[in-house]
């Protein structure tokens, strides 16, 4: 239910892993979601209340519906740092390394205008990134929807 977050988290370079590689219906599925929450370090954010509460320190539950709000939370907490950062692939969160020549080349929706843009690729999707346009976008999205924490001594 947190897909375009979760897309957004691997913009901004966090290592995010999606609960729909789970089969649903699964009865173990809450148990099993805290499970790897445990296990590998991570922190379980989802819309579920219940779930939430029950995996205590493991667990956020997410209020807000618009996903810039959903990261406004995450920024509250302290957990995010809101910036487009393209290290990892939003689609499948591989971590992308710099596009070869040819990737570009063979790629039929680069921009036609690559002077001063920087690629990048995800070897497991085949799929092709680049700073400006898309990239922009989002962290202008970022910049104007969200506010974030007044450090000490910015003031
Ligand atoms: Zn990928």
């Amino acid at each position: 239910m947190l897909g375009t977050l979760g897309r957004y988290l691997r913009f901004m370079g966090y290592d995010t892993i999606s609960a729909n590689s789970i089969t649903p219906g699964n009865t173990r599925e809450d148990s099993l979601l805290l499970e790897i929450a445990a296990h590998e370090t991570r922190v379980l954010l989802t819309r579920d209340r219940d779930l939430a509460k029950r995996g205590g320190e493991l667990a956020i539950f997410i209020n807000p519906v618009s996903v810039l709000n959903q990261i406004q939370e995450l920024v509250d907490r302290g957990l995010v740092d809101p910036r487009i950062r393209l290290t990892r692939c939003s689609l499948c969160n591989e971590i992308l390394r710099r596009a070869r020549d040819r990737e570009i080349l063979n790629t039929r929706y680069a921009p036609e205008q690559r002077a001063r843009l920087k690629f990048y690729w995800c070897v497991h999707c085949k799929k092709l990134y680049w700073t400006g346009s898309h990239a922009d976008d989002l962290a202008n999205r970022l910049k104007i929807g969200i506010q974030r924490p007044v450090l000490p001594g910015e003031r």
